[in-house]
């Protein structure tokens, strides 16, 4: 898991911090031993307890206050902060294919990417190890996932028939994944135009007169993967999240289960949380402009009470092949919801459009069922 870690150099207090966030890090395990016969004991998905695979005994997860988990942290103060943290060198296998970077087990024979299912080779990365504060537990086990699966499945009638046996050999894989949330008080003036449209018929034209105002509004908990891997897709994807269910983060959480690293950093996520609240932002503009057109011709936003969460979803993840391509299916760990790549049956599909009007009544089916989740 963690190695190599290194305290530098540093007097008095920031010695302790150093020290304390080295102890933080290797008390990060992921092993839990039971206590009658030493075997690994496993998380049970939907249960605050874990589970002996050997003797099946168990153990409850600590109960700890929640409080942790939704805590907003201050961004400025983080970012600040964060320069002064020691780094701490990660074990994780980074897949070239999709970018992901997942926890490296020793123990763990396979080498293949829980994402991408490409082959990939252990490598140590380096980067400042952030601990989530909070996380929302598996509540399915993995029996359940397939379950949600094969209903999803049935109900896709284009399917073709033998995914659903390809997809039942194949393992499901357990993974959290990173997520940084942000919230952010905004006030943005604006110079703008509104459009008005005077006479009638060929004399009909707009007439623009000059606004300017000031918008504000405020944004709470905007979604960012913590991740750049195919990962990303999930937030949306599987949405939406219950995460007032969200626990303070225990390890006992993830025995037995695998976390990907965030590899998207504090600063970039919100980034990309300010591009989607842009986009907010401009609805409110032209909404305060009024008339039937408008024009922003230039607008400047600020930020107040910007602060930030690190947590991590789950997700069981399993893939199948068809025609020598591979196919990624994801269920959400937490509600069950199910998402997949979704190859057509082409038996099926000229099943269907014997009695239809003709090719484009097919592809038009073709279109819908490839856009809808
Ligand atoms: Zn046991
Ligand atoms: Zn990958």
């Amino acid at each position: 898991m963690t190695e190599a870690l290194k305290i530098p150099k540093l007097p008095g207090k920031k010695r302790r911090e150093a020290k304390q966030a080295v102890q933080d890090a290797l008390s990060d395990q992921r092993h839990f031993p039971c206590p009658s016969c030493g075997a690994d004991l496993r998380f049970h998905p939907g249960e605050a307890q874990m589970v002996c695979t050997h003797c099946e005994a168990r153990v409850p997860v600590p109960d700890v206050d929640d409080a942790a988990a939704h805590i907003e942290h201050d961004f400025h103060k983080f970012l600040k902060d964060d320069l002064k943290r020691p780094e701490i060198e990660v074990s994780a296998l980074n897949c070239s294919t999709c970018g992901a970077s997942v926890e490296f087990d020793p123990d763990e024979h396979s080498r293949t990417c829980p994402f991408c299912d490409s082959v990939i080779v252990a490598d140590v990365s380096t980067q400042r190890k952030l601990v989530p504060q909070g996380l929302l537990p598996f509540g399915l086990m993995e029996k359940e996932a397939q379950a949600a699966l094969r209903d999803w499945l049935s109900s896709r009638w284009l399917a073709p028939n033998d995914i659903e046996e390809e997809s039942k050999a194949d393992k499901f894989n357990g993974i959290y994944v990173p997520i940084w949330t942000y919230d952010s008080t905004t006030t943005t003036s604006y110079k703008g135009q509104r459009g008005r449209s005077v006479g009638s018929g060929k004399n009909r034209r707009t007439v623009w007169t000059n606004v300017s105002g000031t918008v504000t509004g405020s944004f709470d908990d905007v979604m960012v993967s913590g991740s750049a891997s195919v990962s990303a897709e999930f937030k949306d994807a599987l949405g939406p999240w219950p995460t007032h269910k969200l626990e303070t983060y225990q390890t006992e959480f993830l025995a037995g289960f695998r976390a990907e690293n965030h590899t998207v950093g504090l600063a970039e996520g919100f980034a990309q949380a300010d591009r989607f609240m842009k986009v907010k932002i401009t609805d409110w503009i032209r909404a305060d402009i009024g008339g039937s057109r408008q024009r922003i011709l230039s607008s400047s936003t600020s930020h107040a009470n910007q602060t930030f969460k690190h947590i991590l979803l789950p997700v069981w993840i399993t893939h199948y092949s068809l025609d020598k391509k591979r196919y990624r299916l994801s269920v959400n760990g937490a509600t069950g919801k199910v998402y997949g790549q979704r190859p057509f049956s082409m038996l099926k599909l000229f099943g269907a459009s014997a009695g239809a009007s003709g090719v484009m009544a097919v592809l038009g089916v073709m279109l819908s069922r490839a856009m809808g989740a």
